[in-house]
């Protein structure tokens, strides 16, 4: 197919109809070639119509490092060896989301590898006790993949949101990616469920992992166009020790970037966080992120003696040590460049 103009690129973007693989592909190329400064100032503009210049913050509870899955680009994969693990308890964690809470926020996402200790019914206990005590904060969860029944209590438990990434939406290339037990098939299964059951549902992907080719790009983005998700986490892969991928590339910042702002106009009032991953690789990845149309940051708030153990990549970045500094020093920073922190609990389409 004939390259789309930048101009033509953009109104694609807008345009109230599932697009294409054809057409998706042909956005890509066009702004491969050219236009990512328009596209991330277009980007902006329509967060800022969404959002002002306010960005939601959340605070991530990184509740287990131990994982019964294999995928072959996590640090926390079943099979590493070089992975240290612990798991925190229901105290632990309602004690992180006090401290959260103190510090102001009004989301918690609890996030964590698929511990068969932290069963269905443990982890609705805990997110029970959350709501008990914050009735009217939001609970995210991002802790795989479960039964239609697990993910059914967890609701009625009082939880929110949900992240799981689909990470790839091209059957071979999620095969590749993922251990012999696991299939895009049941994926997506989850992220339907989900959804049916009234959770606001997070989706994405990878940027610049092991094996992906622009096709499989182009698969993603038809996917995301047809789940509609309320929430997209996208960040660059980074290689993990101890993993398959482990002297892998990185994924690319630039096109980390590109991706944001392209889902930014795609999907103009979806929540999308400036992830850690791209923080990780970059200085100022926050910021750019949030330059690219991404209007989420999740600090770390999962207590110090364990933070170290969650590397689910090497070298991942957190801002600082207590909740309150990690606060300040964000604000500080989107303060420079016009944004500003916004507690509240920042729900889709609100
Ligand atoms: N067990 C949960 C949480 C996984 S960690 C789940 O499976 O949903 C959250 C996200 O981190 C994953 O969805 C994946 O997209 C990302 N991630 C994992 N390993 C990574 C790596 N090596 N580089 C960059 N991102 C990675």
């Amino acid at each position: 197919m004939e390259k789309n103009s930048i101009v033509q690129a953009l109104a694609l973007l807008g345009a109230p109809r599932k697009l294409t693989g054809e057409e998706w592909s042909g956005i890509l190329h066009t702004l491969d070639v050219d236009g990512r400064e328009l596209l991330a100032e277009k980007a902006r503009e329509a967060a800022s119509l969404s959002f002002g210049n306010r960005v939601y913050l959340r605070a991530l509870i990184e509740i287990s490092s131990f994982c019964r899955n294999g995928c072959r680009y996590c640090g926390l994969r079943c099979g590493n060896r070089l992975a240290v693990r612990y798991r925190l308890s229901k105290e632990h964690i309602l004690e992180c989301c006090r401290q959260a809470a103190s510090a102001g926020f009004n989301t918690f996402v609890l996030q964590g590898g698929e511990d068969p200790m932290q069963s269905d019914e443990w982890l609705a206990d805990v997110v029970f006790s959350i709501k008990e005590r914050y009735p009217e904060k939001a609970v995210t969860l991002s802790v795989g993949e479960r039964s239609h029944e697990g993910y059914a209590l967890l609701r009625r438990a009082g939880a929110d949101r949900y992240l799981l990434r689909h990470e790839s939406a091209d059957d071979a290339h999620y095969s590749f990616l993922h251990p012999g037990s696991m299939s895009l098939e049941n994926r997506k299964r989850c992220l339907a469920l989900l959804k049916s059951m009234g959770y606001q549902v997070g989706a994405g992907m990878m940027i610049g992992s092991p094996g992906q080719a622009k096709e499989h790009l182009v698969r993603d983005l038809e996917f995301l166009d047809s789940l509609q998700p309320q929430m997209i986490g996208i960040g660059p892969f980074i290689p993990a020790k101890g993993t398959p991928f482990g002297n892998e590339p990185h994924g690319s910042v630039e096109d980390t970037l590109l991706l944001i702002s392209l889902l930014r106009l795609r999907f103009p009032r979806a929540l999308i966080p400036a992830t850690t991953a791209l923080a990780t690789l970059c200085g100022n990845g926050m910021e750019r992120g949030i330059l690219a149309g991404a209007n989420v940051v999740m600090p770390n708030m999962t207590p110090c003696d364990v933070r170290d153990k969650y590397t689910i990549y090497d070298n991942k970045k957190s801002h600082g040590s207590e909740s309150g500094q990690q606060l300040a020093l964000i604000s500080e920073k989107l303060e420079r460049i016009g944004y500003r922190i916004d507690l509240s609990r920042g729900d889709y389409g609100q």
